[in-house]
């Protein structure tokens, strides 16, 4: 069986202006991406904020155009698709955002938020509807569904604003859902519970879930591959036991061990880049990108030759000179 996404060498750029016009320079937010996910899978991806993770979800939904590669869904090229095979995509497609108040329109009641996307993709018969909105508050779990249905979202608490925005996700049954840092805006009481639901949906629904988060600490119970993700590009992929307990990438290795610091302060044992700026994507660093903050780096190699990928354990790949 074709794997449901295929992402082949893919790029995305964005020219950076200043005032809107004078142009600044190229932001490399994706470079170089390659993989395939299967049907039904759960995966994970991981990096420090500004690493491409965003950018990479937002091509793949087909809101950013590649600058190069290409995304194949059920083996058709999302570039060759026209309107309304795009919009078929989205519907197939849910999209879960890291701020749910920001997501929701602030106007209109939870009926009215899950009828919208029914409305356009022509669900017409308005018992259809209810049933459809119906049907999936109770499986986000939102409490009495009649007594929610006339809620607008400044009347729900972050977390059962997230549950709708997974609802307005599922309304058109998709095969896949994004979720972009779904609980990094959540009180902390309440995070386990929305992964926990999305987990549990996935499961049932036999969904792909693609889940990016900077939160190495959380993936394990919530995916079943990893990748990791550096300045645009990813280093290291592996099935999520393997990858936790034998990590292969020194980057994978330095965000392990600032989880198990308790110190904040020494939490990224990573040499600081000159000026203390994360890597940039205007001018990547040459060779490796992590190699101006890799304790590990091998001069003349890492800052010269940018590493292909290495197999250094069986299904496990580290983007690595060490493992040559
Ligand atoms: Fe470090 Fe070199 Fe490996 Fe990059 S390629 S992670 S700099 S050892
Ligand atoms: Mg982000």
């Amino acid at each position: 069986r074709v794997p449901l996404l295929e992402v082949d060498d893919l790029h995305t750029w964005f020219e950076l202006r200043q005032w809107g016009f004078r142009r600044v320079g190229t932001v490399h937010a994706v470079d170089g991406v390659s993989l395939a996910l299967a049907h039904g899978e759960a995966v994970a991806f991981v990096g420090e904020s500004g690493c491409g993770k965003s950018s990479l979800a937002r091509t793949l939904l087909g809101l950013h155009r590649p600058t190069q590669g290409e995304v194949r869904f059920d083996g058709q090229a999302l570039a060759g698709l026209g309107k309304a095979d795009m919009k078929a995509y989205r519907a197939k497609v849910g999209y879960v955002q890291q701020d749910p108040f920001g997501a929701l329109p602030p106007f209109l009641d939870v009926r009215r938020i899950l009828a919208e996307p029914l409305i356009v993709h022509g669900v017409t018969d308005r018992t259809e509807r209810e049933r459809r909105i119906r049907a999936v508050l109770e499986e986000v779990r939102l409490g009495p569904v009649d007594e929610v249905l006339g809620k607008f979202p400044h009347m729900l608490s972050g977390g059962q604003q997230q549950r709708v925005v997974i609802a307005r996700a599922l309304v058109l049954e998709p095969v896949m859902i994004i979720a972009d840092e779904p609980v990094s805006m959540l009180d902390a009481s309440v995070r386990v519970e929305i992964l926990d639901l999305l987990r549990r949906i996935q499961s049932e629904r036999e969904l792909t879930l693609v889940f990016i988060t900077h939160d190495l600490s959380t993936v394990r119970h919530y995916a079943e591959r990893i990748f990791v993700m550096y300045a645009g590009r990813v280093v290291e992929s592996a099935p999520v036991d393997e990858l936790l307990d034998h990590p292969q990438h020194p980057y994978t290795l330095a965000l392990l061990s600032a989880l198990s610091d308790p110190d904040a302060d020494n939490a990224l044992r990573l040499r600081e880049v000159p000026g203390g700026e994360p890597p940039s994507l205007i001018h990547p660093p040459s060779g490796c990108r992590f190699h101006p903050r890799c304790p590990q780096a091998m001069a003349g190699l890492c800052d010269r030759d940018e590493p292909i990928e290495f197999t250094p354990r069986p299904g496990h790949v580290s983007a690595c000179w060490l493992y040559q």
